[in-house]
Order: C-alpha cells, then sequence, then structure tokens
C-alpha cells in the first residue's frame, strides 16, 4: 500500500501541534521534515532540538530527509531526537555506504536521496542493498517556486526496475511538487512513498490528505500491497 508524507515545512508554524494531529487524523502514514544546513543547500530548516520538541505531538513515523553535508555527523542525535526514517543525499556524503550502516545500525530505516540532476547509475548494487527507500527528488532540493522536473517519471520506472531486478525489498519516494494531478502518475511508476506540500496544506489539510491518499491506492499498480 502507498503511503503519504506530509511535508511539514508547508505547514502553518505557528500551530505546529494541531497541524501534526490533523495529519495523523486524516489517515497520513509518515511526518516528512526537511533539514537543511544553509550548505548543501541555500536554505535552513529544522535541527534536532525542533525535532524533539515535536514529537510528542505525533504517533507517525518522522521521515527525516537530511539536505546536509556529511550527514552521518548528526544521525544518532536524530535518531534520539525522533527520527524512525532517515534520508541522506548521495552528493553530501563521502561514505555513502557506512553512513546507511550507520543509521541502520540506529535500528532504524535508512535511505538514500538523489538530485535530479545525479544518473541513477551512480547506485551501485552495495548502496541499494543498503536502503530501505530510494527518495528520488523531482525538483531541485532546497529552492521554491519550482516545478515537477520532465523525466521524473521515467527515472522512477527504471529505479523500480533496477530494484525489482535485483530482487531488493526498497521502497522508492517522490519528493518534490507532487500533486493531486500528478500522484497517480508517481505511483504508478513505481513510487510507494509520496512526500507532498502545497498540494495538501492549501485549503482544507485533512480533506486533501484523505483525497491524495485515496488517488495513491487507486493509483497503485498492483491495486494495493
Ligand atoms: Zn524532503
Amino acid at each position: 500500500m502507498g503511503k503519504l508524507a506530509p511535508s511539514l515545512l508547508e505547514a502553518d508554524m505557528r500551530f505546529l501541534d494541531e497541524e501534526l494531529k490533523r495529519m495523523e487524523r486524516a489517515g497520513a502514514d509518515y511526518v516528512h521534515i526537511d533539514v537543511m544546513d544553509g550548505m548543501f543547500v541555500p536554505n535552513l530548516a529544522f535541527g534536532m532540538r525542533e525535532i524533539r520538541s515535536i514529537r510528542p505531538s505525533s504517533a507517525l513515523p518522522f521521515d527525516v530527509h537530511m539536505m546536509v553535508q556529511e550527514p552521518i555527523r548528526f544521525v544518532k542525535r536524530m535518531k534520539e531526537a525522533g527520527a524512525d526514517v532517515i534520508t541522506v543525499h548521495y552528493e553530501a556524503c563521502t561514505d555513502l555506504v557506512q553512513t546507511l550502516r550507520t543509521i541502520r545500525g540506529l535500528g532504524i530505516r535508512a535511505g538514500i536521496v538523489l538530485n535530479p540532476d545525479t544518473s541513477l547509475g551512480v547506485l551501485s548494487d552495495v548502496m541499494l542493498a543498503q536502503a530501505d527507500v530510494v527518495q528520488l527528488m523531482t525538483v531541485r532540493p532546497g529552492l521554491e517556486g519550482q516545478r515537477f522536473l520532465p523525466g521524473s517519471i521515467e527515472r522512477i520506472q527504471a529505479l523500480r526496475k533496477r530494484i525489482d531486478d535485483l530482487g531488493l525489498n526498497c521502497e522508492i519516494e517522490t519528493d518534490g511538487k507532487i500533486s493531486m494531478e500528478n500522484v497517480q502518475e508517481a505511483v504508478a511508476a513505481g513510487a510507494s512513498v509520496i512526500v507532498s506540500g502545497k498540494a495538501l496544506f492549501q485549503g482544507n489539510l485533512e480533506e486533501n490528505i484523505q483525497r491524495m491518499k485515496r488517488l495513491i491506492e487507486e493509483g497503485h499498480p498492483k491495486g494495493g500491497l
């Protein structure tokens, strides 16, 4: 069954506790939290302290996307702050396999994120074997006001095929400008975790989450596993 991960970055920061409770009530599966270090991406967002402070407001797993140079420095403290999944950028790690092993060693799920300009070919079988999820950026990370990049659907399909050919149990997550219009295409291509921001938070959050969840379930190629 496909999972929906509303992006905390688009929530109303004045009412985070309420926003988190709304997500949970409406049936979201994860809370997607973008961590930005101002180095790997030209922006800043969320650190361990903020994540720890909102942890009691939600029973949902926290999907922490680290847009951070050398994230291995922070993964233990991220886990302690409340992360259930930590994804790290291929482009930001000197030793990606070691970073993934360290995350898994903490007893939580580990994932690789690829920027849109990074070829799928950089991923070795060893890297994929250490990943519970591969997250494909469908916009350039850390910037605002972008569109869903053309070619993203083909990338999801190609990665799905590679993972299936290797016989791995690895999910594909998409991050960036997923809307009610394109979510089913992403799911049909093989994505099973969908991050969504503005499409959920503009208007009625609970209704939007329910609507997108339905679209995800209908769009699943195997009718929802
Ligand atoms: Zn993200």
